[in-house]
């Protein structure tokens, strides 16, 4: 039997047609997929087209000209089976689907999830490489949407993962909570407590960028996911006219702390193709990171990180001692040599 979250997905508004009929606006015909569940479709329109729900994830014709990368952050480069990437010596990305609970406009694998042509994860050559690659200890979900799956497979993988005695850590990527918050049920809050007894620790990071995703259903996820054992921690994009000033993005971190969810990564927008009007530049970026401080604790401050195009990876993308973000400069022994406060 479905769920109801299961339903919302298969009934989710995916032509823009349906959905510019739904919003009262006539919308354009992208190269690219549109996927919005109703249920969250309600909450963008009674936001407004100048709302950063609107403008996160209703189609805009500024995707069809940019020079954007198709692959901006050069994945590919360390894909060794189709579902599993290995980039860093410690821990790898295993990608069982390429479905999300919605399509952001701004995605960095916007591109990819447009071919269809993914028919799961390979999982004999995926286990086959995890066991002979021993000093892999973390396994993270990711996609596409890891929570998209059913329980059922949920508990498969991390069966199947828990039979390999190096990794001791699990991890899942995901912004279903946020855009199917009832998705958050009771077996999937039963699974996590279960393998958590078979792993180190399972830590779910959610993907959000601004406080108008946070309403009273998604709180109601955040505090079930509080009542497990998972760790949880936050991921956003640093997005053009949506979170990119220093009062959006503190309420953010400090919101999200409220509900126990660590900052971990404020993600630098990637080149990808038909997302270049969501960039910012980085000087405009670390102008409002290094500001931050003012506003929060440490501890609520993520890491402001860039991916180098080119599968170079991934990279602090805040240099601290430098005068023209911060207007303090620290000399090689660590001393303060110019302040302009
Ligand atoms: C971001 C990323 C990870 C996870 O890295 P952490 O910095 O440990 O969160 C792992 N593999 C790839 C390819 C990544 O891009
Ligand atoms: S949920 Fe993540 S992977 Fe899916 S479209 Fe949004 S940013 Fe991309």
């Amino acid at each position: 039997m479905k769920s109801r979250w299961q339903t919302e997905y298969l009934e989710a508004f995916r032509t823009p047609e349906e959905l510019g009929a739904f919003l009262e606006v006539s919308l354009p015909k992208l190269e690219y997929n549109l996927f919005i569940p109703k249920s969250f479709a309600r909450k963008i329109k009674q936001s407004g087209p100048h709302s950063p729900l609107w403008k996160q994830f209703v189609p805009h014709e500024n995707e069809s000209h940019d020079s954007g990368l198709l692959d901006p952050i050069g994945d590919h480069n360390y894909q060794v089976t189709r579902s599993l990437i290995h980039r860093y010596k410690n821990r790898a990305l295993f990608l069982p689907t390429t479905n999300c609970p919605v399509h952001c406009r701004y995605c960095f694998r916007k591109n990819e999830l447009q071919d269809d042509a993914y028919f799961g994860p390979d999982l004999k050559s995926t286990l086959e490489y995890l066991n002979e690659h021993a000093e892999i200890q973390e396994i993270i979900f990711t996609g596409g949407d890891p929570l998209i799956l059913s329980n059922q497979k949920i508990r498969d993988y991390l069966t199947l993962f828990a039979s390999i005695k190096h990794i001791q850590f699990i991890r899942f990527h995901t912004r279903t909570p946020i855009i199917l918050p009832e998705r958050i049920d009771q077996e999937f809050c039963q699974i996590m407590n279960e393998f958590n007894h078979h792993f180190k620790q399972i830590t779910l990071m959610i993907h959000c960028n601004h406080t108008c995703e946070i309403d009273s259903d998604v709180e109601s996820a955040f505090m079930r996911l509080n009542q497990t054992s998972l760790l949880l921690f936050s991921q956003t994009v640093l997005l053009n006219d949506i979170n990119d000033s220093v009062p959006a993005l503190s309420n953010l971190f400090l919101k999200l702390s409220t509900h126990k969810i660590i900052p971990y990564y404020l993600h630098h927008p990637d080149h990808a193709k038909g997302t270049l009007h969501f960039q910012k530049s980085l000087s405009e970026g670390r102008k409002i990171y290094a500001m931050l401080r003012r506003e929060l604790p440490g501890w609520m401050i993520p890491q402001y990180i860039i991916d180098i195009p080119g599968g170079k990876g991934k990279t602090p993308a805040f240099n601290p001692e430098s005068y023209e973000f911060t207007g303090k400069l620290i000399n090689q022994f660590g001393e303060l040599t110019a302040i302009n406060d």
